[in-house]
């Protein structure tokens, strides 16, 4: 379909906006969750397009229809995905062409098509299929590679503006398939150049609160540098992107604002870019010739396994012992008995001890002890659940970390080996 000149244009000069709709009753219940969006979403991020709205509507043409009429109204991309198949409920064809104010129309190519596909299986094909031939009028037929439902491809004119509306297949592994072969060449042709660059930082163990308070007067005065805040527990990232016609520009822009961030929160910063902390302590450790062992008891080997889960993390990590029961930390660390009865297993006394006891038993370059209460139960007035001390010894001071963590028995061990992964990685940076 042609577009007028003036509604070209308008497709040119502003950020393309687009919809995702979501078709699928199954979607709307608890056992189904909408992932296409986020590849299609992936997908025209990257080709500058920023997504604005994603709808999930049921199997019902009303709703779906309005939902469709609602999308053409306040985006330029539309990408309907699902209920292109054969059966009752498969409606978005018609939906589409009801909210386009046209006609679908059986179409004989794609008829003839299926016919082959069935009987090249030597099966009869069943009437109701013959709906997969409709063609909304206007449309370009989006082959399938992995399916017999095909896609369409509607480049037309609402109102004065141009839109493009992409039906897409539910499946994920026929939607990803046809979006990559058929779509995105299609779109990279009707859509300006743009090319986006991305920087990802992260923040350890501070209140996403505080860190916004910080940054917003600093991210907002970036208009064309668009700023994601994800909290993660113990970690906040800052996702930076910026699309531009030329990418050196785009980077500029990003890398100016990461420097301004880096600045206002200086080794707050663990990672620009994009490193997770287990890899930035193994860095830190490596490059400095460093070793680590750990004494952990209320995490149970949680920080060994993070620290384990990077590749080649045998060079700086040295490996240690999980020290539940008092009887353990006496035994493979060291902690003098009296030191447990007088203080108790979870104080500041005995996490210096466990990681000064396994430093000395394994001569790494540094120990961390860990000792908590992680909860549920095991809390009291003096030492309630949350209530971690995390220490590290490098051999010339021990250094102990009181924290009371909030929140579930997962969140405090994860926030536990978090601390613990921040200590090492400030001893050495
Ligand atoms: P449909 O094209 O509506 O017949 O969808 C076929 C199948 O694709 C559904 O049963 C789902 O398993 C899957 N599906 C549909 N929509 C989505 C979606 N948005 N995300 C992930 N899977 C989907
Ligand atoms: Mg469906």
């Amino acid at each position: 379909m042609l577009s007028t000149g003036s509604a070209l244009n308008s497709l040119l000069i502003h950020t393309m906006l687009a919809e995702i709709i979501a078709v699928g009753s199954e979607l709307l219940t608890p056992f189904r969750q909408d992932t296409n969006s986020l590849f299609v979403t992936e997908q025209l991020n990257s080709l500058g397009v920023s997504v604005v709205f994603k709808t999930i509507v049921g199997d019902r043409k009303p709703q779906l229809a309005q939902a469709v009429a609602l999308a053409l109204g306040r985006a330029d991309i539309v990408c309907v995905m699902g209920g292109l198949g054969p059966t009752e409920d498969d409606l978005t064809r018609e939906a589409v062409a009801e909210a386009l104010g046209v006609r679908v129309r059986r179409n004989g190519d794609l008829l003839a098509a299926l016919y082959k596909r069935f009987a090249e299986r030597r099966i009869s094909m069943p009437a109701n299929n013959s709906k997969q031939a409709d063609l909304i009028d206007g449309a370009e037929i989006l082959p399938n590679a992995n399916g017999t439902a095909p896609g369409q491809w509607i480049d037309t004119v609402v109102g004065e503006h141009r839109k493009l509306l992409l039906l897409l297949p539910g499946p994920p592994f026929e939607l990803k398939a046809m979006f990559t072969a058929e779509c995105l060449p299609r779109l990279r042709e009707a859509l300006p150049p743009r090319h986006i660059a991305r920087r990802v930082l992260k923040i350890a163990m501070l209140p996403e609160s505080e860190v916004d308070a910080r940054l917003a007067p600093i991210y907002t005065r970036f208009n064309d540098v668009e700023t994601t805040i994800l909290a993660h527990a113990g970690e906040i990232q800052l996702h930076l992107q910026c699309a531009k016609a030329i990418l050196e520009v785009a980077q500029t822009r990003v890398n100016e604002l990461a420097s301004r961030i880096e600045e206002e929160m200086e080794d707050a910063i663990f990672s620009s870019h994009g490193e997770s902390l287990e890899e930035i302590v193994l860095y830190y450790l490596e490059i400095r010739g460093a070793t680590v062992a750990v004494a952990e008891s209320c995490t149970g080997g949680l920080l060994a396994q993070r620290l384990t889960s990077i590749g080649g993390s045998s060079r700086s990590f040295v490996g240690g012992a999980v020290v539940y029961t008092d009887a353990l930390k006496v035994e493979f660390a060291d902690v003098p008995e009296d030191m447990l009865e007088e203080k108790g297993a979870v104080s500041r006394e005995v996490a210096a001890a466990l990681a000064h006891g396994i430093r000395r038993r394994v001569q790494s370059t540094i120990g961390i002890g860990i000792t908590g209460i992680a909860g549920p139960t095991g809390g009291t007035e003096e030492k309630p659940v949350g209530l971690v001390y995390i220490a590290l010894d490098d051999g010339k001071e021990i250094n102990v970390c009181e924290r009371n963590f909030r929140g579930d028995r997962d969140r405090v061990r994860w926030f536990a080996s978090q601390q613990a992964l921040d200590m090492i990685r400030r001893k050495f940076m």
